[in-house]
């Protein structure tokens, strides 16, 4: 294993920051060392293979992307981004592991979208990588599966409240899903939207000839999405199943979550960038014409 002495520079933590030299053995931070330390030996820069002036710059630990999509088909597309070509552009950002999602769709086993996924990033990734598993079908193999996956590091399972037919888990199987999670040290992901209500909004938009960008967002309403994150976190909570919302976009999903949160259940939420910057009002410039 090759050493690498990182000196001079700014180190970021999860304690806050200051000067301080990085020795990284092979694939791992060894050390952090006071500037000048003399606790490794008097010269240790001549005993590493490669030194990096870090001088006037920050150097941060590798951030952790849990939520991508590379080369996923869906609505009749396609993620653009390949397992090479996303993971190259993460590196150059400064992120060093993804967490992309296999897929399971209704009537399909678990165990062939594991493997679909692993062959699509096998050799292509320039980065760490892992994998959350959709269960687009709950029943009595994939409940079975969970367990399996397990064994393989894939300790995270994601269902959707939306998509039916392709990926729709209803209460019943939200629930068998959560009590396998809860026994078997697993979390639940969730697509917290109401697929019925979004279902109905989108007919009677197209119906109306309301079919610009614009209506995308208003056939997906905050209540759609507060109504479910709730449904999600009672259902996690009868079953003591950990949950994590994912793409939370509405305030008061978001406060749904803070309520669990604050009365002790094992509940997170993340956002995406676009949910930070673009409101209804100012999606893109897509008005409602
Ligand atoms: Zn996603």
């Amino acid at each position: 294993m090759s050493t690498t002495l990182i000196k001079n520079g700014t180190v970021i933590n999860s304690t806050g920051s200051g000067a301080a030299d990085v020795l990284v053995d092979g694939e791992t931070v060894a050390a952090l060392l006071q500037p000048g330390s003399t606790a490794l030996g008097v010269d240790l820069e001549a005993t590493v293979d490669e030194v990096v002036d870090a001088a006037g710059k920050y150097v941060i630990p590798g951030g952790i992307d849990p939520h991508t999509h590379m080369e996923l088909p869906f609505g009749g597309t396609q993620a653009s981004d390949t397992f090479e070509t996303g993971t190259r552009a993460a590196a150059w950002g400064g992120t060093t592991t993804i967490i992309d999602f296999a897929v399971q769709r209704y009537g399909e086993r678990v165990e062939d979208g594991l493997a679909t996924w692993h062959a699509k990033a096998a050799g292509n990734a320039c980065i760490d990588y892992g994998f959350h598993q959709i269960v687009g079908g709950v029943d009595e193999f994939s409940l079975k599966a969970m367990d399996s996956l397990i064994e393989e590091g894939v300790t995270s399972f994601k269902l959707f409240m939306a998509y039916k037919g392709v990926f729709l888990s209803d209460d019943g199987q939200i629930v068998k899903a959560m009590q396998r999670a809860a026994t078997n040290g697993s979390m639940i992901m969730m697509h917290a939207e109401n697929g019925s209500v979004i279902d109905l909004l989108v007919q009677q938009a197209i119906a109306a000839g309301n079919t610009t960008p614009y209506n995308h967002g208003l056939t997906r309403p905050w209540q759609a999405e507060e109504e479910a994150t709730h449904r999600a976190i009672m259902l996690a909570n009868l079953t003591g199943a950990p949950l994590y919302v994912v793409h939370v976009s509405a305030k008061q999903a978001v406060e749904q979550i803070a309520i669990a949160r604050d009365r002790g259940q094992n509940v997170f939420g993340e956002t995406c960038p676009q949910y930070l910057y673009l409101s209804l009002e100012d999606q893109l410039g897509a008005t409602s014409e």
